[in-house]
């Protein structure tokens, strides 16, 4: 069966165009035809509290558009995600502030989410995992939507519809995940399996404005001017990336679904909608990471790895102390000393959760950080601080 995937042109967060879109894209999918006391979840990208200008979070101004046409089918809406850090009704009432969900809320009668209950599925068909701990919010709705940020991931290259469902497992358990499999194509396997067990019904794209380069906290803001919705995960992201210009071969989530036959980078693709013909010039730039053009033995990994890939280090005129690199921290590297974040190298896997969640920004990444235990910024901050 060819997939289809349909891609508009908007280029910004204009509220008239946006419910115009969104009506073009829902009416596209039959079950959303008629909502009359249906619920609908919508599952946000909602990594951290921060300001939608950051280009981190889903826009509140396009999930309006999504709100407003489902309770104008009868349908009701609830609003969910597991930031990261803690999964506490205290974490979530601050994300929601902040990122200008609980004013979206308020505004359009949607429900915020505050189950932090989970349980336990299995997986019988995953390819690599079986089992996962998810959110029990997933449990009260009929329809699922998953409505991703279009941004680059320093470890699984992209962060769109095939990671977007990564958010249904509870806050500190993503920690144990990342500790599971510090090898980024083992967990983007693990995150297509998890992706595969809690599909969405569909998904929709806020490629309005994206983020490339270091994505998916520091990265580069990127007027896309896209919205794109399909039923296929995967078939999403390899059309999002034809369009952007990016190689899939060099993302690890979609080389791993080459890898375990979920998708080929040449298959065919029904692409419709007036931006199915673009390609954004210049190209979204990838991570800095690298990435293995083929894979290597695995007794040369580690190795290769550590000389090949980028390290974190902290910029400590910018580092508050706040401990929020150390709470997630899945190597458990970092400690605090004189309320400066310090990372011990020697037990870091790289797994980028304190460059994805540091609120100011105070993780970089490099590559002498990753060989060297100590940074020459730390150096001279110590001498001179
Ligand atoms: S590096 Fe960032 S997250 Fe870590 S303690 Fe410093 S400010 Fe907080
Ligand atoms: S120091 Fe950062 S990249 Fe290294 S294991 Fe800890 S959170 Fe992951």
């Amino acid at each position: 069966m060819t997939e289809s995937v349909h891609i508009t042109r908007c280029p910004d967060y204009d509220p008239a165009l946006l419910k115009e879109q969104l009506k073009e894209h829902l009416s596209r999918y039959p079950e959303l035809r008629e909502l009359k006391g249906k619920r609908v979840l919508l599952k946000v990208n909602l990594l951290k509290a921060i300001t939608p200008d950051r280009a981190v979070t889903t826009h509140p101004e396009l999930l309006r558009a999504i709100i407003d046409d489902i309770h104008g089918r009868g349908g009701r809406t609830i609003i969910a995600d597991s930031p990261g850090g803690p999964f506490l009704p205290s974490t979530l009432k601050k994300a929601y502030e902040v990122s200008g969900l609980e004013q979206l809320a308020r505004e359009t009668g949607a429900v915020l989410n505050y189950n932090t209950r989970y349980h336990e599925e299995v997986h019988p068909k995953g390819k690599f995992v079986k089992r996962f701990n998810v959110c029990d919010y997933l449990r009260d709705a009929d329809i699922v939507i998953g409505v991703p940020k279009f941004k680059t991931h320093t470890l699984c290259g992209l962060s769109c519809a095939s990671k977007i469902m990564y958010g249904v497992v509870p806050g500190l358990e993503k920690v144990r995940l990342h500790t599971r499999f510090p090898d980024p194509l083992d967990f983007s396997r693990m995150v297509l399996d998890l992706t595969e067990l809690v599909a969405a019904d569909l998904y929709i794209v806020d490629a309005v404005v994206g983020m490339d380069g270091n994505g998916p906290n520091v990265g580069r803001i990127r007027n896309v001017g896209l919205i794109a919705s399909g039923r296929a995960p995967v078939v999403l992201d390899l059309a999002m990336c034809r369009v952007t210009g990016m190689d899939p071969e060099k993302l690890n989530i979609m080389r791993a679904a080459f890898r375990d036959g979920r998708a080929t980078n040449d298959m065919r693709m029904d692409i419709t909608g007036s931006g199915s013909k673009m390609r954004l010039d210049p190209p979204f730039d990838l991570p800095d990471r690298a990435t293995f053009g083929s894979d290597p033995p695995r007794t040369l990994v580690g190795l290769v790895r550590r000389i090949s890939t980028k390290g974190p280090s902290i910029d400590l005129r910018k580092c508050v102390g706040c401990g929020v690199c150390m709470d997630n921290c899945a190597g458990k590297a970092i400690t605090m000393v004189d309320e400066k974040a310090r990372i011990d190298m020697s037990r870091c896997i790289r797994c980028y959760c304190c460059h994805e969640l540091c609120p100011h920004g105070a993780v970089k990444l490099s590559l002498s950080a990753g060989r060297t235990r100590q940074t020459v910024e730390e150096l001279i901050y110590n001498v001179f601080k």
